[in-house]
């Protein structure tokens, strides 16, 4: 049996994880991907082709204080690195104003080497369990020492201790309700933040705004000479402040490294959503015309060559950033049982990895006292 076992491997999790870890805790953590990170979200496409079509980039020391210690440790690691990016809006009658921009950091490889460097050390199958979706909770032991039967699709069993819930809060609402009805009347809920409301409806009180995103890819750079018109061809991102369709576009290859040969990457862009058009899809069956429809956009915009990619492929987030917060670090759902995740905002944060991060560390907290 573990002492604690954490559900969810993005930055949350791995954020209560290591807390843990270094009080000397016995843990185990759980994801239902093969890929760690969560929405610190890197695709491999070909060879050795990734875009990062979650988290878009890492804040500077400046914007992020709390994250500093873990950005300074990246940095110093070779996960983080600067990017050199040009920032516009796209305003009225189609102006492209450059615009200031706060330092920024992204991993050559893709976000998701963030979760890899903070998951190292763990041993998959024995203390990283991926491919392992928690299906099932329930509480075991007596009423004051309970601990906590976690069951996972394919019907592998995690016991532990204590459990920390790192997942979006409807994805823990849906776990919660899995608990026998009694389970959370009749344990004492000493920390809980709003006692009035069962976890369950507090988790059911949160709410994300969903997004499209659009990952295309456009051949090496020299043979598809792109007239990027203003924008800096070393790399840009464009916030688009009059569509209907697009919210953000950058061009992501410009976050990867030259290879040895000196040989640039192939053009990459990310085109990420507005939310009314993101909900028009949510449940399409089919998001190609979806694809098309934000391509073609941003083809009007910045030329007629990003309508013409070598491959594309389209995401759905239907949690992609939290619209509808709980007012706190973290929820205790029991004395023994938190959840959290980026939908836990105490204070407001200019970016929402800020807030996963203080939540993980806020879960940590809870459990080790
Ligand atoms: C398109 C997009 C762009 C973004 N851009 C930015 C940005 O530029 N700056 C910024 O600050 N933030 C950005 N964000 C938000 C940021 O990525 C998130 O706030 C943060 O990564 C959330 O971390 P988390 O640990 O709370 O949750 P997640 O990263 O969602 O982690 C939850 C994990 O739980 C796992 N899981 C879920 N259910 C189960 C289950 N039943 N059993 C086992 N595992 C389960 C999931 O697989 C996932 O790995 C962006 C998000 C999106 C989607």
């Amino acid at each position: 049996m573990w002492d604690i076992a954490i559900i969810g491997t993005g930055l949350a999790g791995l954020s209560c994880m290591r807390q843990l870890k270094a009080s000397g805790q016995q843990v185990c953590i759980l994801d239902k991907s093969r890929g760690l990170g969560g929405r610190m979200a890197t695709r491999r496409v070909t060879g050795p082709i990734r875009v990062d079509h979650g988290l878009r980039y890492w804040p500077s020391e400046a914007s992020a204080p709390e994250l500093a210690p873990l950005t300074h440790e990246l940095i110093e690691a070779g996960v983080l690195k600067p990017w050199a990016v040009s920032a516009y809006e796209l305003q009225a009658d189609d102006r492209l104003v450059q615009v200031e921009q706060d330092p920024v950091y992204v991993a050559s490889s893709g976000m998701s080497a963030i979760a890899k460097y903070l998951a190292q050390g763990f041993v998959p199958d024995e203390t990283l369990l991926t491919e392992y979706r928690a299906i099932d909770i329930s509480p075991y032991g007596q009423p004051d020492d309970i601990g906590w039967r976690i069951e996972c699709e394919g019907g592998k069993v995690v016991m532990a201790r204590k459990c920390a819930i790192a997942i979006p809060a409807a994805q823990a609402a849906d776990l919660l309700a899995t608990c026998p009805a009694e389970t959370f009347s009749e344990m004492v809920l000493e920390k809980s933040s709003t006692p009035s409301a069962s976890p369950i409806e507090q988790l059911r009180a949160v709410d994300y705004y969903p997004r499209l995103t659009v990952l295309a890819g456009y051949g090496q750079p020299d043979k598809n000479p792109l007239d990027m018109g203003k924008l800096n061809p070393d790399g840009w991102m464009v916030t688009d402040t009059i569509g209907t369709s697009t919210e953000w576009i950058g061009l992501d290859s410009s976050k990867r490294a030259i290879a040895a040969d000196g040989s640039k990457p192939e053009t990459t862009l990310v085109i990420h959503s507005k939310t009314g058009f993101a909900e028009k899809y949510l449940d399409a069956g089919d998001l190609q015309p979806a694809a098309s429809a934000l391509l073609r956009a941003n083809a009007r915009k910045y030329g007629d060559w990003i309508a013409q990619p070598s491959w594309f492929h389209i995401h759905r987030w239907r949690d992609a950033v939290v619209r509808q917060p709980h007012p706190a670090d973290t929820l205790i759902a029991a004395p023994t049982l938190v959840c959290g995740g980026d939908w836990c905002v105490s204070r407001p944060v200019a970016y929402p990895i800020t807030a996963a991060y203080r939540s993980g560390q806020a879960m940590a907290q809870a459990l080790i006292t």
